[in-house]
């Protein structure tokens, strides 16, 4: 399993030697019996047609089969990796909360399975994590440990384990069989020890939680709750996984207190591709592909630079959803683009020419625009609070359009666009010279007075607030990748007009925690807004402003009919406080 990192910070499990884990991880050592290449066709038939099993011992035979068939999948796909980490300390009153983060981005590559990683053959992986880690704690941690906990067992053997029934139960509308898993006696390679939920149709496992054991000396392995969707008929496919440790004692007498989530998208990135529109190309009739043949003149040296920066901005765009990072065109765009309409209206502005929203798919907060385009993450969208929040983000990104500031149309010419995708953070950048960046905040207050947005600017404010207030412990999810950093220094007038926050009062949400708006299908990376319904708090511990929870998606199964419809989750309502 090797991740290609996509240019920024890591970390995860941890290896006190970096080479460790490879060694270690679940069942490198024992030899696949099965060939599970050779059953990538003959298993999903077999399911169709098998009568149902009788007995715990043909729903093993059964659920063991579809994992080689689900492993044999995965070194076909290469998904896209975040794991977004926050080390925990407690409060006064004794309540944990974040007091540091780590970033990881990077795409999975299980092509030569997982048995093979070295992480010392990798250039940039290893060694030079252990030189930057001199910090908070020995350990260090890395991205493989989270992307291992999308596999069970590279090597699931029912001769390897013991099985226990405990009970059906339903997760969304998948009726499921809930099974304990525990090695058996005398295995020494590292396996899987917790419980395991299958379908009952097919006998695919949709989610398992537990650890590997035993624990190696020098390594850790963390506990895990590991999900998969149903993402095409028949495959369920890894789409999320919590992990956290509570005062994990460490053999270098450190403690680890940590919670964090992993999510997996960008499955479908060919689909996403223009290959079939070049295909529709060559078959239309000479005279649809003329479409500029009214204009018949060149073009004006003004219109010229237009259409010299739109080809900049859509090469960027194009290159970025190809990549897994921006989500495709959507619905939650037609949310963003009446804020953004309601802001030029009331101020009577005309823009002269189209704009776009699109979601950028990673959490950390930020923002920014590609000529009209303006892009906001899903990290940001997730904890704003409230329309108005999303007015100011909006505003400010706006004004960048509106007061016409440079971008830079060196993506115009299209060998800038040929770079590995493990670079697109140090190709791809559109931050705004500082001076902009004040122009901008100055010209989105005047938008907002003007707006129907201008009696709730308190709460965006508070936003701001609560985001200075958090900035020190949290420096990965403010940090910005591409664009100017989202921090509390941004529209100080609104900051300064805020009201106090009060930690303690329930009706005063500053900002939410991450997961709970935005559903991320993760074969198309389609977004949507979350349709669960606010959850009124009962506790001021329960705010969890950018906070990390678990996943308890609804999981949902497609009709093994062909049908493109995909599952989408989100976060359960009922472990957030999502609060208008
Ligand atoms: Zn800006």
């Amino acid at each position: 399993m090797r991740i290609d990192r996509l240019g920024f910070v890591w970390f995860v499990v941890l290896a006190v030697s970096t080479c460790g884990f490879a060694q270690n991880s679940p069942s490198a050592a024992g030899g696949s019996g099965l060939n599970a290449e050779a059953s990538v066709s003959t298993v999903p038939a077999q399911a169709e047609t098998a009568p149902p099993p009788a007995t715990l011992n043909d729903v093993i035979d059964r659920v063991v089969q579809r994992e080689h068939y689900f492993m044999a999948q995965m070194r076909h796909l290469h998904p896209l990796v975040e794991t977004y980490l926050q080390n925990l300390k407690n409060d006064p009153t004794g309540n944990p909360e974040p007091a540091k983060d780590e970033y990881f981005l990077g795409r999975l590559d299980m092509t030569d399975g997982p048995e093979d990683v070295s992480f010392v053959g990798q250039p940039g992986f290893g060694h030079r994590m252990v030189a930057k880690l001199t910090g908070l704690y020995s350990l260090h941690y890395l991205p493989l440990g989270f992307a291992q906990m999308v596999v069970l067992d590279t090597d699931f053997q029912k001769k390897y384990y013991k099985f226990n029934f405990v009970r059906r139960e339903f997760l969304g509308e998948v009726r499921c069989l809930v099974i304990d898993v525990q090695p058996r006696e005398g295995e020494k390679s590292v396996r899987f020890l917790g419980r395991i939920w299958v379908e009952d149709q097919n006998y695919n496992i949709v989610r398992f939680n537990g650890s590997y054991y035993p624990q190696p000396k020098l390594n850790l392995f963390f506990h895990f709750d590991s999900w998969r969707l149903n993402m095409r008929p028949g495959t369920w496919l890894p789409a999320y996984v919590y992990s956290e440790e509570s005062n994990l004692k460490t053999g270098i007498t450190k403690t680890l207190h940590f919670k964090s989530q992993t999510r997996l998208w960008g499955y479908d990135l060919k689909g996403l591709s223009k290959n079939e529109e070049f295909t529709q190309i060559l078959v239309d009739s000479p005279e649809s592909v003329k479409d500029q043949s009214d204009a018949a003149s060149d073009a004006s040296p003004v219109v010229a630079q237009r259409m010299w920066e739109k080809q900049a901005e859509e090469n960027a765009i194009d290159r970025m959803q190809k990549i897994g990072l921006l989500a495709p065109p959507g619905e939650i765009d037609k949310v963003l683009s009446t804020v953004v309409n309601n802001l030029l209206v009331t101020n009577n502005i005309d823009l002269q020419g189209d704009f776009h929203t699109r979601v950028l798919l990673t959490s950390p907060l930020e923002s920014f625009t590609i000529g009209h385009t303006i892009v906001i993450s899903r990290g940001l969208l997730d904890v704003l609070p409230d329309e108005a929040s999303l007015a100011m983000v909006l505003a400010h990104e706006l004004s960048h359009i509106v007061l016409g500031h440079p971008f830079d149309t060196k993506l115009a010419f299209n060998d800038k666009l040929f770079f590995p995708d493990e670079q697109s953070f140090q190709r791809l950048d559109f931050k705004q010279s500082p001076a902009d960046e004040e122009a901008a905040d100055a010209k989105a207050i005047e938008l907002l007075k003007n707006s129907p947005y201008k009696d709730k600017l308190g709460n965006a404010g508070l936003f701001l607030k609560a985001l200075q207030e958090k900035a020190p412990e949290l420096p990965r999810l403010i940090r910005p990748h591409l664009g100017n950093g989202f921090n509390g220094k941004r529209m100080s007038m609104l900051l300064a007009s805020a009201p106090a926050l009060e930690d303690k009062r329930l009706d005063q949400i500053a900002a939410l925690p991450l997961g709970g708006r935005v559903k991320v299908d993760p074969w198309t990376d389609q977004v949507e807004l979350s349709k669960a319904k606010p959850t009124a708090i009962t506790s001021a511990r329960e705010k969890m402003e950018f906070e990390i929870t678990p996943f308890f998606p609804y999981l949902t199964r497609l009709s093994t009919g062909g049908s493109e419809k995909m599952a989408l989750t989100a976060t359960s309502p009922g472990v957030q406080s999502q609060q208008k």
